[in-house]
This record gives C-alpha cells, sequence and structure tokens, in this order.
C-alpha cells in the first residue's frame, strides 16, 4: 500500500506523492520564541519530524521550511517589560528551542526563517494584496478583507456565508468560529518597537508571516502544510486566504494537523499553566528520549494523555529493545537460519512500514516491533534463534531506529538523581522477589547506560556511580 495521509482540506486518507521530481516541498508552523517551550508544543514538533523521516524512508528528499515567529503581541509585550530590543529578548528562547529539539533528536528542517528577517517581503506582499482589493487601512494598520476571497473556511470546514460582518480583531491568535477580518499590519502603540516601511511604520500580523515565507522557498503550491490542530482556525484559514488571493493557486495540497497533548482532560498550554518545559522533565531524571517515544508512541490524530507513568513506560519500552538489541549482538546462537524466524523478521519489518505509510500510525508500528522482540526472545531462550538470524533482526531494529531513534542513549541527558536510583533499586529488588529476572535484569541495564553500576551484597543492594 502507498503512502497516505489524512487531508484536513478534503477530510479525506488521500495517497501521497510529490506534485514536482522527487521532492516534498513542505512547511510547517514553527515557535513563538516568547518563552520556552513545553512538551505540548513538543508533540507537534515530534510528529513533524517522524512525518520526515516517514517520507524519506519513502524514498522522497525534503526541502522543508519551519519559521521561527520572533515578532508577535506576547513577544512585543515582555520584551517592552524587560527594556530589551526583540533580538536580545528572542535569542534566548530561539536558542532553547533549538537546543530542546536537539536533545529530542528532530531533525531540523533545511531551512529555518525567522520572521523578522523577511519584513521587506512581507511589506511586498501587503501591497499586493493592496493593489488587487483585498486589504483596506484603518489608524495605520492594514486589515485582510475575507468577504474578497470566496473560499474563507474550506479548511476548517466552517461555512461562515451570512456571517461575515466585516467585524476585525487586530489580536494575532483569537479562538471563536466566526469570521473576522484580521491583521496584516500593525501600526505601533505608543512605545513599542516598529519598522519604517513603504506602508508605514509598525510589524507585520502573524499570519502574514507564514504565506510570505513559504511561497518565497517553496513556490506557489506547497506539497505538505503542517501544524498543531489549533493552527486550523484561524491561522491556516488566513494563510490560504493571504496566499490564494496572491497567487491564485492552491495554496497547499495536503495539510496535516497532530492533536494536543492533554493534561487531565484538558490540553497543556502556557494560559492553563498546565505544562511542563522538556527541561522540567529532565530534571526529574528522565531522559530525552524517553520523552520522544512517548510523544511519537500515540497517533498524531488521536489526543495524548500527559502522564509520569506514561513517560516511565516510555523509558521500560525503550530498555526492552535496547536490551533485545543487546542480546543480538552479544550472545552466541548455534550455526545456520531459522526460516521461519527469517520470514517472520520480513513480515514484521513490512507490518512497521504498512503501519507508517497508513497516515504514521505509530501505534501499529511499535506493535510491530514489540510482537517480533517477543517472538525473537522466546526463540533465543529455546535456542531457536540461530546465527543467520541475528544480521536481519539487527537491520530492522535499525530501521526502526531511523524513525524512532531511541535506541542510542543520550550523552546530554541530565545525570539520573539519586532517589531515581533509590526507586529503581526498590523496584530491581521487588522484580527479584516475584522472581521477574527480565525485569530486574532490565532496570540493572538502564542503570548501567546512566553510568550507574549495582553491587549485589550480602547486606543488600549497593550502587555507585560509574
Ligand atoms: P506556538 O509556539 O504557541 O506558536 O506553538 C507551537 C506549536 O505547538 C503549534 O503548532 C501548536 O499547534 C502546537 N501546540 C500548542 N499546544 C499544544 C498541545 N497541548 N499539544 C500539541 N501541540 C500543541
Ligand atoms: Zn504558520
Amino acid at each position: 500500500m502507498a503512502l497516505r495521509f489524512n487531508n484536513t482540506l478534503s477530510q479525506q486518507v488521500e495517497e501521497f506523492s510529490p506534485a514536482r521530481d522527487n521532492t516534498v516541498r513542505m512547511y510547517t508552523c514553527g515557535p513563538t520564541v516568547y518563552d520556552y517551550a513545553h512538551i505540548g508544543n513538543f508533540r507537534t514538533f515530534t510528529f513533524v519530524d517522524i512525518l520526515r523521516r516517514t517520507l524519506r524512508a519513502n524514498g522522497f528528499a525534503l526541502d522543508h521550511v519551519m519559521n521561527i515567529t520572533d515578532v508577535d503581541d506576547k513577544i512585543i509585550r515582555n520584551a517592552v517589560a524587560q527594556h530589551k530590543s526583540l533580538d536580545d529578548y528572542t535569542a534566548v528562547y530561539t536558542q532553547a528551542f533549538l537546543d530542546d529539539c536537539a536533545a529530542l533528536r528532530l531533525e531540523r528542517p533545511e531551512r529555518l526563517t525567522p520572521a523578522t528577517a523577511h519584513i521587506g517581503d512581507m511589506v511586498e506582499a501587503i501591497e499586493r494584496l493592496a493593489a488587487s482589493g483585498h486589504t483596506y487601512s484603518s489608524d495605520g494598520s492594514s486589515y485582510f478583507r475575507i468577504s474578497t476571497f470566496p473560499g474563507y473556511g474550506k479548511l476548517s470546514h466552517n461555512d461562515f456565508s451570512g456571517n461575515i460582518a466585516g467585524a476585525r480583531v487586530d489580536l494575532d491568535e483569537y479562538e471563536k468560529a466566526d469570521a473576522r477580518d484580521f491583521a496584516l499590519w500593525k501600526a505601533p502603540k505608543e512605545g513599542e518597537p516598529a519598522w519604517q516601511t513603504a506602508i508605514g511604520p509598525g510589524r507585520p500580523g502573524w499570519h502574514i508571516e507564514c504565506s510570505v515565507m513559504a511561497i518565497k522557498y517553496l513556490g506557489e503550491t506547497l506539497d505538505i502544510h503542517a501544524g498543531g490542530v489549533d493552527l486550523i482556525f484561524p491561522h491556516h484559514e488566513n494563510e490560504i486566504a493571504q496566499s490564494e488571493s496572491l497567487t491564485g493557486k492552491p495554496f497547499a495540497r495536503f495539510w496535516l494537523h497532530a492533536e494536543f497533548l492533554m493534561v487531565e482532560g484538558q490540553k497543556m498550554s502556557k494560559s492553563l499553566g498546565n505544562y511542563y518545559t522538556l527541561r522540567d522533565i529532565l530534571d526529574r531524571g528522565y531522559q530525552p528520549e524517553a520523552i520522544r517515544y512517548l510523544l511519537a508512541s500515540v497517533p498524531y490524530r488521536k489526543q495524548l494523555n500527559f502522564t509520569f507513568d506514561g513517560l516511565k513506560s516510555a523509558a521500560t519500552a525503550i530498555d526492552r529493545l535496547r536490551n533485545f538489541k543487546l542480546r543480538l549482538e552479544t550472545e552466541r546462537y548455534p550455526e545456520g537460519r531459522n526460516e521461519q524466524l527469517g520470514a517472520r523478521t520480513a513480515a514484521a519489518a513490512e507490518a512497521f512500514a504498512g503501519s507508517l505509510d497508513d497516515d504514521l500510525n505509530t501505534a501499529g508500528a511499535l506493535a510491530a516491533v514489540f510482537e517480533f522482540v517477543r517472538d525473537a526472545n522466546s526463540a533465543m531462550d529455546s535456542g531457536e534463534f540461530c546465527a543467520a538470524n541475528v544480521a536481519p533482526a539487527l537491520e530492522f531494529l535499525a530501521r526502526f531506529d531511523r524513525i524512532f531513534d531511541v535506541l542510542a542513549p543520550s550523552a546530554q541527558g541530565h545525570a539520573i538523581s539519586d532517589a531515581e536510583v533509590e526507586a529503581l533499586v526498590a523496584e530491581r529488588a521487588a522484580a527479584k522477589q516475584a522472581r521477574n529476572f527480565t525485569r530486574a535484569d532490565e532496570i540493572r541495564q538502564r542503570l548501567l547506560a546512566q553510568g550507574v553500576i549495582l553491587e549485589d551484597t550480602k547486606s543488600g543492594v549497593r550502587w555507585k556511580r560509574k
């Protein structure tokens, strides 16, 4: 079966291939660098990473642009309050974002484009929209008149007919699903930083930056545009209105949207205060791979409820896979090849790829891996796993890891805390008592991977750091 995605625009699962040559032209909305990103944001960015890797596994090349929103209402509010320039203020959070992405092993898009490096392009686009009658000005700001774009609502599947009142909105973010003329250019308020341009002093609205940078680098029609579900309306709807009014062409062929990371039934968000940053989690002694695994493990169109138990299960799942790999690499197996097991390996690899190609069904892909690991482990226990079965099994794990990328332990992961070690030592003792030696061994290996050595003595378990 071919690679296919659920397209928000058509509300159908459609077969995907790039429109031109072998390169996927993709734009994904990046972070607003007004603060540290939280792991909810990283759920969406992890989805984008899995998407990138799956596209490449299908043989496509990538030209992927992601913006950095380094000017918006919140940034200006905070920078002004701290008497900092916008650049000084956003540099810290841009770097923090890139560091967090690296810790989570999120591949760098081919181009990262800061909004403030494209103000001239945006001004030019607003002038063109004005010349074709799509805008009006009021008090030095420019607005997009949505009644001039008949397709408004086609992405969010809102029927706005009869509801386009011409009311307008100055905020970058607004939630109500009613149609409002939105700001393309905002006149500066007292004390706010501003660019001096041909359309007057001010700064761009949020929506125009994505349209302009996407078209500039990727052309008039993108293969894929993606982001979190909260961006469907108004942000992506507004991007379509601007872009298609500029070019007369469809803006993107496929629109993909990731569901939320939730906490106790609510979206993880800054405004609700129910969030963790990556740093918060690492400070508790968790490895970044565990967070990556957790965020990737639930298919992107399902909500994911964040819990620390879920994070612990993710760490355990990684341990299991690392131990399996270690076993493949270190144990001695009888000569020859077990044909049945060879076929089992090939089928598992096919099920893995088939699940990902099915709209990035990561849960199905992981199930294929773990069922295989279970079968292979029992074949090893019973002496049926043969020497010639090792290489294909390792190749399957490598294939898994080209997408999930969790097998190598993080060098830069925060050190495991004493309390975490104690908790794992206690868990291992309980596992041994219950004669669950597999689990006990997993814990020993996991601690070893984090530089902690266990010694079983007559008076109990002692541990030390390497
Ligand atoms: P922002 O930095 O606010 O522009 O958000 C960056 C990305 O994170 C956007 O694509 C949002 O859709 C996404 N996002 C925000 N909150 C969540 C959440 N709780 N779960 C998943 N994605 C989110
Ligand atoms: Zn955007």
